[in-house]
């Protein structure tokens, strides 16, 4: 026998039955983005590396270590897309999207990042997420909360907790910078290395460091709050009312920062205490400055991303809802009787019954073992006479002689009743 492949580290087959899962997650976020009038937009996996090192910015950890970087066969630098937010820029400004309109817009798709693999953090990760182009105000803001709060509600998810901060406009945020650098540097001996690396490339993401070595330093840090500037802080002020008078419970964290360095105003995160690490499921924020630095004119724009794997880890650790089943198998003991079987099915199919039809021939005994584990209620035994049983698999009628004619109207029959007695059993 030959060595079998496998996948590659950090990138996971989706088998059946957790797709049933993604798929319950994928169209209940569509239903939610109809409401709010979000359309769909679909990207390509493949961008210029260019793109992703001009947006996202050269010292992030996602440009500097994760990207997943390549020469094609043209010799030109592309890069599997880490995030959403940039493409979406990069094709509406290049389809002219975002020429002066609002556009309300939503993808999904997977996302690459060469991480450490371990639960709900891989290579290949898939994201839901949604950007809006030409809104200022804080109204938008809460918008999209008020959005990915819907969402929860509808999968049966109460415990997500949100968090929102505001990073300023870019000028205060500046003038933070340097007062966060100084006051990191007078206390340099007591930060880990990626902080140290980060003090001159990216201070305010040591902020951000999970370390439980640093949270004492951190915790001291100026406060980005009181540094905003008079509009950010106004703008902050209004999402709040908002929020309040929607009745969105959130908490401030002045120490949230966001990972990527096109943010302005606006950030926050769903989080949750059921996924260990990796706790933030949902991250969003404003991101004013984007669309010019990719080369289109200057646009306000906010957006966020949920994580689908971890999403969906919250979900299965949900008591499992009762998946979309096979109602009826349809089996021919003779080769003759398989012509009206295959009729049967196709009919029972048009009147919106979920059939599965036995292929395969072989002994009475194995055709009731396949529909046994099936999940149909019945299986339905057509031989060689003109006669067919009817088994019950599941309740309590057995079985029963029909003639070929009666079947399928047997069938619909029984099958009504029988969803009439689990909903009101
Ligand atoms: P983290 O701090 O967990 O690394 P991030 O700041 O890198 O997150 P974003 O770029 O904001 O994440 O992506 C939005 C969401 O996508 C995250 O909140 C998370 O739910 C999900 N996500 C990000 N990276 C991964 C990954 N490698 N595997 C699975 N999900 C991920
Ligand atoms: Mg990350």
């Amino acid at each position: 026998m030959n060595k079998a492949i496998q996948a590659v580290r950090g990138m996971n087959d989706l088998l059946p039955d957790a797709v049933a899962r993604w798929q319950h997650a994928e169209a209940t976020a569509r239903a939610v983005f109809d409401a709010y009038g979000y359309r769909e937009i679909r990207l390509p996996v493949v961008e210029r590396t260019e793109l992703f090192a001009r947006s996202i910015g050269e010292h992030t950890d996602i440009v500097e270590k994760e990207m997943y970087t390549f020469e094609d066969r043209n010799g030109d630098r592309l890069t599997l897309r880490p995030e959403g937010t940039a493409g979406c820029v990069r094709a509406g400004i290049e389809s002219g999207l975002l020429h002066n309109q609002v556009q309300r817009l939503w993808y999904a798709g997977p996302m690459f990042r060469h991480e450490r693999p371990q639960k709900g953090r891989y290579r290949q990760f898939h994201q839901i997420g949604a950007e809006v182009f030409g809104l200022h105000g804080p109204d938008i803001d809460a918008e999209l909360i008020l959005l990915n709060a819907r969402l929860w509600r509808a999968l049966g998810l109460t415990d997500l907790e949100l968090e929102v901060n505001s990073l300023g406009a870019p000028a205060a945020r500046a003038a933070y910078r340097e007062k966060l650098v100084g006051y990191l540097r007078a206390r340099v001996d007591e930060l880990d290395e990626d902080s140290r690396r980060r003090l001159d490339s990216n201070p305010l993401r040591v902020l951000d460091s999970k370390n439980p070595a640093m949270q004492d330093v951190i915790a001291g840090a100026p406060n980005l709050l009181e540094h905003l500037d008079a509009p950010s802080r106004d703008h902050f002020e209004g999402l709040r009312a908002l929020l309040d008078a929607a009745g969105v419970r959130y908490r401030v964290n002045p120490r949230l920062v966001r990972g990527l360095d096109y943010y302005t105003r606006t950030v926050y995160e769903w989080t949750t205490d059921r996924l260990g690490a990796q706790a933030t499921v949902c991250a969003g924020g404003r991101y004013d400055g984007l669309v010019e630095l990719l080369g289109g004119k200057t646009t306000p724009a906010i957006g966020f991303a949920l994580g689908m794997e971890r999403l969906v880890e919250l979900l299965a650790q949900a008591p499992a809802e009762e998946a979309d089943r096979t109602e009826v198998y349809v089996a021919a003991a003779a080769a003759e009787a398989a012509h009206d079987a295959l009729r049967l099915a196709e009919g029972l199919r048009d009147r919106g019954v979920r059939v599965e039809w036995h292929c395969g021939g072989g002994s009475l005994k194995s055709q009731l073992k396949r529909a046994d584990r099936s999940g149909a209620r019945y299986a339905v035994l057509l031989g060689t006479g003109e006669a067919a049983v009817v088994k019950d698999l599941r309740g309590r009628e057995g079985q029963v002689e029909r003639a070929r004619a009666e079947l399928e109207d047997y069938l619909m029959t029984h099958l009504r009743a029988a969803s009439g007695e689990e909903r009101t059993g």
